[in-house]
């Protein structure tokens, strides 16, 4: 398959033609959410940003295995290998088994993304259902010489590990500064060096989520989880793994390690991240304190937020920022949004109700390599939806009768807002709902109006039958001194 697709490898640090390693058949894996709590912003940006990365590569013919795991056990508080697992905790609080509270948000989890028009990924792992996966990825690497064990923990041998094969190449960090930014250990500590991270954690006598093993009852420690399950369904080698750029240091850096003292070759060929959301420049994030969850946004009900915003204008408002660079949230920003898609929207429905002119005076072949060209450079969505407003332009000014468009302008207009619009950027799931909304806002007005006739006719008989219909409807119809008020109960 020859196309010019490149995209930006934090491994190379350069943008690389996309060639697969298998023909047309591609994995990518993405490292899904940790689920002990409602997914915020920056959640939405990953799954968005790997969404249209999979809804590309399948618009260019490439079948895709895509994998992003659910992290249900071995995520400690603060990322690190001391401290409370982070589901065990929320457990506590919630009172709740630590499997309720993993299911609960693993099922919030699956509704946003859904409200946000993803595709559901094609396999998505537990790390408590590859237990014994791990257990196995842990003793490879004891068998090769680059872990030990410590009062029933494995921990990694970062240093053993360096001295034969580059620990840092993803982060670009090295092994000497990070040894001198680390703290000494008091030789307390059952890990001999700090940068050492733990393989499988022995369980204290209070923790619930726990497995046997051979060196202890406990648990994996959670950068196993992507390298065990990244291999088992896409292979010791695949082509895409991806993530935020909060991951790569320590976990994806951690994963190569482990993917190269355990099978002693890379893992992954071209990896990829997405930058982080902002809040006045501030990075926004759950354990920061400022992450705003999409429960939020859609409701409206946070003190930041001037508005609702309904899940297609979060995810157009993602995608008006290039993945690599951060995205600042604002209100302003968000509303600007909510305007653009609008646009868009109108243009794609004015483009169905134009007729077609005899001769044309636009150029929509530019628009369409434009479009092309704008996905193929490391998907750049927004350079790409600045295409598609050119093409909203031309629409209203054949709209207006400034110029026309012939029938073969047309259908490769249609042809583009289906490709880039619907198909690549996933808006299409807006165009039937606010449409549907529309539709059953005029309906309701239709009813109120009649209720209104009839009892200005004094026909009370009729009015009481549509406000008793709609009140079984679940209406609750108010009269006020400006006309009639519902809401749904
Ligand atoms: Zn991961």
């Amino acid at each position: 398959m020859e196309h010019p697709l490149k995209i930006y490898n934090t491994l190379s640090r350069q943008k690389e033609q996309f060639i697969p390693a298998n023909g047309v058949n591609t994995g990518m894996y993405v490292c899904g959410p940790t689920v002990y709590g409602d997914p915020h912003l920056g959640h939405a940006r990953s799954a968005i940003t790997f969404d249209i990365l999979f809804r590309y590569l399948k618009y260019l013919g490439y079948n895709v295995r895509y994998v992003r795991n659910i992290t249900d056990v071995g995520h400690l508080v603060h990322d690190a290998d001391d401290g409370d697992d982070k589901i065990s905790k929320q457990a506590r609080l919630e009172q709740l088994e630590p499997m309720e509270v993993a299911q609960l948000y693993a099922n919030r989890y699956h509704m946003f993304m859904n409200d946000l028009n993803l595709l559901p990924p094609s396999i998505e792992p537990l790390a408590s259902g590859h237990i014994i996966e791990q257990i196995a990825l842990t003793q490879e690497i004891l068998d090769n010489g680059y872990a030990y064990v410590s009062e029933g923990s494995v921990y990694f041998d970062v240093e053993k590990y360096n001295a034969s094969h580059p620990y840092g190449i993803l982060s670009g960090r090295n092994i000497d500064d990070m040894l001198s930014a680390t703290r000494e250990l008091d030789g307390q500590d059952e890990k001999r060096r700090s940068i050492d991270f733990a393989l499988w954690k022995k369980a204290k006598p209070e923790h619930i989520m726990r497995w046997p093993s051979p060196w202890s009852e406990g648990f994996p420690g959670w950068h196993c989880e992507c390298t065990a399950m990244g291999r088992k369904y896409l292979g010791n080698r695949f082509d895409i793994h991806g993530g935020g750029m909060d991951l790569i240091f320590p976990h994806h850096e951690c994963e190569i390690a482990q993917a190269v003292a355990s099978q002693g070759s890379n893992p992954v060929r071209y990896w990829m991240h997405n930058n982080m959301i902002t809040l006045n420049g501030q990075k926004m994030g759950k354990s920061l304190g400022n992450a705003i969850t999409l429960a939020q946004f859609f409701n409206g009900e946070h003190p930041l937020l001037e508005q609702a915003y309904a899940p297609t204008t979060i995810r157009f408002f993602i995608l008006q920022a290039h993945y690599r660079s951060t995205a600042d949230f604002g209100n302003e920003a968000l509303k600007a949004s909510e305007k653009g898609l609008a646009r868009l929207h109108d243009a794609w429905t004015s483009l169905n109700q134009l007729a077609p002119a005899a001769a044309s005076s636009a150029n929509i072949s530019d628009i369409a390599s434009g479009c092309a060209a704008a996905m193929n450079d490391d998907l750049n969505t927004p350079v790409l939806i600045s295409h598609l407003f050119d093409a909203a332009r031309i629409i209203n000014s054949a709209k207006d009768g400034r110029t026309g468009l012939s029938a073969d302008d047309l259908n490769e207009l249609r042809r583009i807002f289906q490709s880039y619009f619907f198909d690549i950027l996933g808006m299409n799931s807006s165009s039937e709902a606010p449409a549907r909304e529309e539709a059953f806002g005029k309906a309701l007005d239709l009813l109120l109006d009649l209720r209104r006739q009839a009892k200005e006719s004094k026909d009370w008989a009729t009015s009481d039958k549509i406000r008793n219909a709609l009140a079984e409807a679940g209406f609750e119809i108010k009269d006020t001194k400006d006309g009639t008020e519902w809401k749904l109960t």
